[in-house]
């Protein structure tokens, strides 16, 4: 048995309040919706951490699932992050998916009331334990984009181990 691990990262940037009509859009963090803050743009539904979820499951499987795959989805109207994380799980092939960690950087919306929802979402998702999918948010202190509350950036670590090569 072989233990690996793989990195995912995104960020988007929250929709211009003034200048945008999208008072349908809904932030979605980790699947949920959440009220109160604005949407973050993007041609999906914007789900950065489902967003950095995918890309460390591509990091897992080295089988990239955001940008064309994703975009193609996007283009026949599947706007539904958790669509893109099946996909990528699917390429995990004889990978198994063991624990996930992320970091959230975010001055809005405050998430400490979230994690729980988020946690519980991502692993039915996944199908792992909620114990084994662990979220951590941040407010940036200012220092960053993310931390000025332009936008919202998230890390994601996947740990997780594969049968010995041949
Ligand atoms: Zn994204």
């Amino acid at each position: 048995m072989i233990f690996i691990s793989a990195i995912g990262q995104d960020s988007h940037r929250f929709v211009n309040e003034e200048t945008s009509s999208s008072s349908e859009r809904r932030l979605m963090l980790g699947g949920i919706e959440i009220l109160g803050t604005p949407a973050l743009e993007g041609n999906s539904d914007a789900d950065v951490v489902l967003h950095a979820l995918t890309n460390a499951l591509s990091g897992l499987s080295a089988v990239p699932v955001l940008g064309r795959k994703a975009d193609i989805m996007c283009e026949s109207g599947i706007t539904d992050s958790s669509t893109y994380v099946r996909v990528a799980l699917e390429t995990l092939d004889d990978i198994r998916l063991t624990h996930l960690s992320f970091s959230i950087e975010a001055k809005r919306p405050h998430l400490a009331e979230h994690i729980v929802a988020m946690r519980e979402n991502i692993a039915q998702l996944t199908g792992l334990p909620v114990k084994n999918v662990a979220i951590t948010a941040t407010s940036g202190e200012g220092l960053t984009a993310f931390g000025r509350g332009e936008g919202i950036a998230c890390t994601c670590i996947a740990s997780a181990y594969r049968p010995s090569e041949r």
